[in-house]
Parts: structure tokens; C-alpha cells; sequence
């Protein structure tokens, strides 16, 4: 790619839709500063987060990668995949990667889990909701001890009540029918189709008002074809700092209508029964067989007056043989880059962490908000990216050498051209089963489809 001096060449570390959004807006520019972008991804495919988090079964939600790909056509903007950028794994460093361009973009997201911080969390049996989903979306890296371990199991408590807990809750509890239209690749429909998990509970640590997940993912709980829903009309009793909460948002008021709901309904003697329970915290997973877990030793909490809800010393066991812990992503920090270890986010100004380097999406505010909200991220780092070229604070012209750099450690980049073969391969493979795609899940056989 040319490099003329009123031309500056960006590289966008992840493509997530926050990179994505980020190269857009850069390579759309039609006045100067104008701008190359090389989105660079550890993985063989785009998309992040939107291929390897949204639920495959939220077909509408995962249409955004429509808009996305279109990204990847634009004049000026190369996919870079296969390309893991520092620690251990990295095939480049951080610094060699500044040392390359004229600026970065760190969108790499967060997909590490947080952690419960109470006794028996490596048991095994427990699991990180992150590695669940990275699973049965066929996320290269997955952990395939799933394919052996989840049919054995059938007493589920989710820990959180999020939108990634409700995901988890829907996909062990739908049907093979329910999931077979979905692109989840073949040995994950099968083993979930060999799982029985018949009691599905769900832990809320405050009250229902204060729940994270939204009302339409909510809702899709009563759907689901052989599942009751259970909820408990005491969880609901609402104390003054609940009620003034629903009547001052519409989510929280939707929400708690959905529950009292089905607080009422009478359960229709489903297979499986998903319970949802709050005013809950775990506070131990208990070990059963040695190593494993067997339950999951519960304290009843109670607002406290203050906003916060605390422990009441009351105590009880809910039987499980799987804990999914879902309470929230956490990123992590690549090489020297300034990191706030608390949050699990990189240290920035409003995107900008010096001239030349910024970042985005959740590796900038953490795991919130919805596909959109990392549009809004993406152009304030772009608008700080933008203001730095025009004020010539940028170490401009960088030398453009990352080919090489690349081809001489042997790196096999996967390109746009690399990304469409695969894509045409996964749509081949869904229609011999009469669906849209099926995703291939191994890396190896990734790059074999792209023709590496
Ligand atoms: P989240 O919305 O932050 O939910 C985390 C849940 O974990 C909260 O209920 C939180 O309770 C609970 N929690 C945290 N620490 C806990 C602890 N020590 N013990 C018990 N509970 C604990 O995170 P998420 O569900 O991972 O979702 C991440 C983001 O992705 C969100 O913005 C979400 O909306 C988005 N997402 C959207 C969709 C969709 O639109 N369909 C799907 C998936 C994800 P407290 O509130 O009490 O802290």
C-alpha cells in the first residue's frame, strides 16, 4: 500500500465492531488528514465479539456483521488476521507494531471472565460463563472439555443476572430443534443435544429491579418450547429504593412486570424448569465427589437502607453439577500499554492514551452497553486520532514495513480475499443442512479454507 505524506497509515488492533467502526470512519474521510487502515486481529476471522459472543441463536443481533464486512471493502482498509500483537503469543510487539505505522488503535475487547472471589471457584464443574459462550460460539481457542462434560450434567446455577446470563440460561435450556438452525458448529448442536440439564436456577445478588439483562432478551426466558419459568413472589417484594426505581425507568418497570408475570403462572410440567431467584449471593461452591463441585451455598441479602444490599447471615444450599459464573468480561493488558488492573481497561483520556495511540470498546470502558454503543467509543477515538494528525503530533511518515516484518517470521495473514473464502466455505457447509452457515471452529481448519 502506498504511503503519500498527506496519507497516514493507522493500525486498529482487533476486529470487533468497535475496530471496525473505528476503520470506517478513518477510511471514509474524503478531506485531510486522510487515513490507510490495517485491521489487525489475533484470530483468522472479523467481527469479534459479534461472532464469538452474541448468542447463536439471535440471528438479528448478529446481522450487524453485514454493516461490518462492508468495512472490510472499503479503498484503504486491509484485514490483517492471524495476527496475534504481544505477551507470549504475540507474533509482533506492541512497540514494533507503533514502530510500523503512524498511529494504533487498541479495540481489542475484553475476554477474560471476572472472578467471584469465594471458596471452591476452580472446582471443577464451575466454569466461566466467557468460556461457555466461546464454546458453543466455536471460538478457536474454546475449550473443548465442554464436548465430554456437559452431558453429564443436569443441576445448573447460574451465577449473575446480566444479558450473557440469560444467553447461557436459553441455550442449555432450548431443544435440539430450537438450536438446530443456528450456526454453532455440528459437535457443539450435538453434545448439546446429548445434555439434559434439567433444573436451570439463576442468581440475582440484589433485587429484580436491579437486574442488568433487558426486557426483550428477558422475555425470550417464556418462550422457550420445553422450559417453566419460576419465579418466587417473595423475591419480588419491593423496598422504597426498588419502587422509585421502577417508577423512574421504563426498563426496570418492563422488566419487573415480566417477572411478576410469571410469578403467577402455573408451571406447564416442562422437561426443564429455569428459576429465577434474587435476593441471593454465593457465597461458597460446595465440593461433593472430591474436586467437584456438588451445590452452591447461598446467603439471602436485604437492601440495606444505603442503596446496597448485604448479607443476612441466612444461608442455604441449591444442588448443582455446573456453575456458570457470569458476572461480567474483564480485559487484559497487551505488552507496555497503560492498564488500569481494577476495571480491566486501558488507561485513556477519552480514547487517547498519547498522540500516535488510542483505544476503544470495551478494552477502553469495559464490558457495558450494546453492538452501537461501541460506535459512539470508536469516533471519539477517531475525533482524538484526527485532531492529533491535524495538529502534526503524529510521528508521520511511519515506515511501511509490516509485510515484511510478517513474511519474515512466517505469519500466515489471513487478508480480506482469505476471510471471503472462509465465509463462502461456512455457507456451504450450513446449506447441506438447510441453515445459513455453520462456523468452523478449528484454526487449523480455518486457514486450510482460506487457502493458507
Ligand atoms: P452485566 O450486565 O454487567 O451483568 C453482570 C451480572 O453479574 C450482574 O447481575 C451483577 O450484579 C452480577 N455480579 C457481578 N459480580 C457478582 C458477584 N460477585 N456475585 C454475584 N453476582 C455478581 O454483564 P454481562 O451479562 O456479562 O454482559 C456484558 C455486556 O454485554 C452488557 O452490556 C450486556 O447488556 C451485553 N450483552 C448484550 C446482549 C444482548 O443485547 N442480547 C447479550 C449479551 C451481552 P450487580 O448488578 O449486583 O453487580
Amino acid at each position: 500500500m502506498g504511503v503519500g505524506t498527506s496519507t497516514f497509515r493507522v493500525a486498529v488492533v482487533g476486529a470487533g465492531p468497535s475496530g471496525l467502526y473505528a476503520a470506517d470512519a478513518l477510511a471514509a474521510r474524503e478531506e485531510a488528514p486522510r487515513f490507510e487502515v490495517d485491521i489487525i486481529d489475533r484470530l483468522p476471522v472479523p467481527f469479534g465479539l459479534v461472532r464469538y459472543g452474541v448468542a447463536p441463536d439471535h440471528a438479528s443481533i448478529r446481522s450487524v456483521r453485514d454493516t461490518l464486512e462492508a468495512v472490510l471493502d472499503r479503498p484503504g482498509v486491509r484485514f490483517l488476521g492471524n495476527v496475534p500483537v504481544g505477551g507470549s503469543g504475540g507474533v509482533i510487539t506492541a512497540q514494533e507494531l507503533r514502530d510500523c505505522y503512524d498511529a494504533v488503535i487498541w479495540t481489542y475487547g475484553a475476554s477474560r471472565d471476572r472472578r467471584l472471589g469465594i471458596p471452591g471457584e476452580d472446582l471443577a464443574g464451575s466454569v466461566a460463563a466467557t468460556d461457555l459462550v466461546a464454546w458453543y460460539t466455536g471460538h478457536p481457542d474454546a475449550d473443548e472439555h465442554f464436548s465430554s462434560f456437559l452431558p453429564s450434567r443436569q443441576r445448573a446455577v447460574i451465577v449473575g443476572v446480566g444479558n450473557v446470563a440469560v444467553d447461557v440460561a436459553r441455550i442449555l435450556a432450548k431443544t435440539p430443534a430450537e438450536l438446530a438452525p443456528t450456526d454453532m458448529p455440528p459437535h457443539v448442536l450435538e453434545t448439546l443435544a446429548d445434555t439434559d440439564v434439567r433444573q436451570i436456577h439463576v442468581l440475582g445478588r440484589r433485587g429484580p429491579a436491579w437486574a442488568s439483562w433487558t426486557t426483550k432478551e428477558l422475555r425470550e426466558l417464556g418462550e422457550l418450547a420445553d422450559a417453566d419459568v419460576v419465579v418466587d413472589p417473595a423475591d419480588l417484594v419491593l423496598d422504597p429504593a426498588s419502587e422509585s426505581a421502577i417508577a423512574g425507568d421504563r426498563l426496570i418497570a418492563r422488566n419487573v412486570e415480566v417477572l411478576r408475570a410469571w410469578s403467577h403462572r402455573e408451571p406447564r410440567g416442562a422437561r426443564r424448569t429455569l428459576s429465577l431467584h434474587f435476593g441471593v449471593r454465593p457465597v461458597e461452591l460446595v465440593e461433593g465427589p472430591p474436586g467437584s463441585v456438588s451445590g452452591v451455598r447461598i446467603e439471602r441479602t436485604a437492601p440495606d437502607g444505603t442503596g446496597s444490599w448485604r448479607g443476612t447471615g441466612e444461608t442455604s444450599v441449591i444442588e448443582a453439577d455446573l456453575v456458570v459464573r457470569s458476572v461480567g468480561y474483564r480485559g487484559v493488558p497487551i505488552d507496555d500499554l497503560p492498564f488500569d488492573d481494577a476495571h480491566g481497561t486501558i488507561h485513556s483520556d477519552a480514547g487517547r492514551i498519547r498522540p500516535g495511540e488510542y483505544t476503544a470498546g470495551w478494552i477502553r470502558r469495559g464490558p457495558s452497553g450494546i453492538i452501537g454503543t461501541n460506535k459512539k467509543c470508536a469516533l471519539g477515538a477517531v475525533d482524538a486520532l484526527v485532531a492529533d494528525a491535524t495538529d502534526g503530533l503524529l510521528p508521520h511518515p511511519a515506515p511501511d514495513r509490516i509485510d515484511r516484518l510478517l513474511a519474515e517470521r512466517g505469519v500466515s495473514v489471513v487478508h480480506t480475499e482469505g476471510w471471503r473464502a472462509i465465509d463462502r466455505a461456512e455457507r456451504e457447509l450450513g446449506a447441506a443442512r438447510g441453515v445459513e452457515r455453520t462456523t468452523i471452529s478449528d484454526h487449523t481448519a480455518l486457514l486450510r479454507a482460506a487457502g493458507l
